[in-house]
């Protein structure tokens, strides 16, 4: 076994989990806002507020939040 070798190895390893592991480590619940426009429910899959009906006025209702699970690697 050549150490250095191994090193090389598990930096790449590592830096490879990390660029894919963003979310595996951050737990994205999906989120429910109430349109103040058209009174819709929305359902919120992504960071971006905003209805189906192109309104941005909604109002939060719950679930939303970014938690992170673990920073651990390896
Ligand atoms: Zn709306």
């Amino acid at each position: 076994m050549v150490p250095d070798a191994m090193r090389f190895c598990f930096d790449l390893a590592v830096e490879g989990i990390l660029a894919d592991g963003a979310e595996l480590a951050i737990d994205h619940r999906p989120g429910a806002a109430h349109c103040r426009t058209c009174g819709l429910d929305v359902r919120l899959d992504d960071p971006i507020l905003l209805s189906p009906c192109g309104s941005a006025d909604l109002e939060v209702t719950g679930g939303r939040e970014l938690q992170i699970v673990s920073m651990e690697v390896g």
